[in-house]
């Protein structure tokens, strides 16, 4: 603590894909940076999940019915939304916050914030993909929706409708007969399918793994197993952080830590109203025949998505805690959930069983820019069920903000300030 730190240095807590593509854009403004991770870089929530990159996800959980929907799977073991009641004030008040937000009014003004970050963020990837030929095997092939029945089919094209009208997001609309020609993973007799040809999917472990190394290769130094304990602070400002690895000091820091996020509220003296939301993915090898769509499942909420050498479905949001199980009748449930749909709902071969954690925030959108009170700290976390997506657009953002440039996109509605 006794040396000033280096002008220009910045710490980016967690390297999961979101404080990755902060470290990113920080290099690109010239910036020293340095990424702390307790675990592996890409280790937590990026390295399981389903991958999709996925515009067409403007709709935040907080809808009608969410409600509705919550209470009823308190009845059903096998409801991929699960609440294990626990005495934690701090989930009951994230609760209570996220109710309220339940209304059709509410649903539209956190879609219409929702749809500028995962646009933006769509566009960063695609010119990062291209300019850095980052190895994260990439494919535009869109997000295909498909529906088991005819009530499922009416309900979705509500939706879709909605989507259209609102936030000039089309989809195709594809019949239940044509659904065998267009991907022979599914199978025949049901009722149709949208299609948004905008979103894409890639491997996330690819995407995070080659993207670290781009990052050391400009500079940036990653250290793994280097866990923040303590947060010092003198007059408004944090002066350093105290990890198993010793006292790291910086001119300013940025918070990426994912569901762990509000751990560090207590130190940072802010509110972060994040719940981890678990779930849970199998990857297998490739069924035969294998979807050549990445593909979404609403009405039993489970995902398949298809790569290179490999196959993933996933599914569930657990709200229980920091719980790492990982209970074998849920791995069974996204198998039995794909079988309506696919000839062959799975692999031969599981490779991996895996969960998540992802950082819930009460109103669907992320927390993004200057902590309250602290001069040199920005968050980046709360991404919910979209952190793969919004990632490259928060780096962005957080870039701007740390420089004080004017943002890309209105910035006002992620700001922490509006839980303090
Ligand atoms: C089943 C499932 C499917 C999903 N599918 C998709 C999808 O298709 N598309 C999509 O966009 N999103 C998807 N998501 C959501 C997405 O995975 C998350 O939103 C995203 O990974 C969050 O990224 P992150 O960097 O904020 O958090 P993480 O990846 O969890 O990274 C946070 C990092 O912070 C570190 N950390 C925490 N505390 C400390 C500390 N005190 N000191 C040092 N380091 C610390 C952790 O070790 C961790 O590595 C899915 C999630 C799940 C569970």
């Amino acid at each position: 603590m006794s040396t000033d730190p280096e002008p220009g240095s910045v710490i980016v807590v967690g390297g999961g894909v979101v404080g990755l593509a902060c470290a990113h854009y920080l290099t690109d403004d010239g910036l020293s940076v340095t990424v702390i991770d307790r675990g592996a870089a890409g280790g937590a929530c990026s390295a399981g999940n389903c991958g999709y990159i996925c515009p067409s996800h403007v709709l935040p959980l907080t809808e009608p019915g969410a409600i509705r929907m919550a209470l009823k799977s308190l009845l059903n073991p096998r409801a991929p939304f699960r609440v294990r009641p626990r005495l934690s004030p701090a989930m009951w008040r994230w609760f209570w916050q996220f109710a309220r937000r339940c209304t059709h009014r509410q649903m539209l003004a956190a879609g219409v914030h929702l749809k500028a970050i995962l646009d933006s963020s769509m566009s960063e990837y695609r010119r990062l993909v291209a300019a850095e030929q980052l190895a994260c095997g990439w494919e535009s092939r869109g997000l295909l929706y498909v529906l088991l029945t005819s009530h499922g089919m009416q309900e979705f094209a509500a939706t879709d409708r909605l989507l259209t009208e609102h936030f000039g997001v089309a989809a195709r609309r594809i019949e239940g007969d044509q659904l065998p020609e267009l991907d022979a993973a599914l199978r025949p007799g049901l009722a149709g399918a949208f299609l948004y040809e905008d979103d894409a999917h890639l491997r996330p472990a690819a995407l995070t793994t080659n993207w670290a190394a781009r990052l050391r290769e400009r500079g940036v130094q990653i250290r793994e197993q280097c866990e923040v304990e303590a947060i010092v602070k003198d007059g408004g400002a944090v002066t350093g952080l105290r990890t198993n690895q010793g006292v790291l000091r910086a001119e300013r820091y940025v918070i990426a830590a994912g569901a762990w996020s509000a751990q560090l509220a207590g130190e940072l003296g802010c509110r972060i109203p994040i719940e981890p939301g678990k779930g849970y993915s199998v990857t297998t090898t490739r069924p035969e025949p294998c979807p050549t769509y990445p593909i979404l499942f609403p009405e039993h909420r489970v995902g398949a998505t298809p790569f290179a050498d490999a196959y993933r479905l996933g599914s569930m949001m657990e709200f229980v805690g920091f719980d790492d199980s990982i209970p074998a009748a849920r791995i069974a449930q996204l198998r039995e959930s794909a079988a309506p749909y696919l000839v062959t709902p799975s692999g031969e071969q599981e490779i991996d069983r895996w969960y998540g954690w992802r950082p819930m925030t009460p109103d669907s959108l992320p927390i993004i820019g200057p902590a309250p009170g602290l001069a040199n700290v920005l968050l980046a976390t709360g991404h919910n069920m979209l952190g793969m997506s919004l990632a490259t657009a928060t780096g962005k953002l957080t870039a701007e903000l740390l420089a004080g440039r004017s943002p890309h996109i209105d910035a006002a509605p992620f700001s922490p300030q509006r839980f303090q």
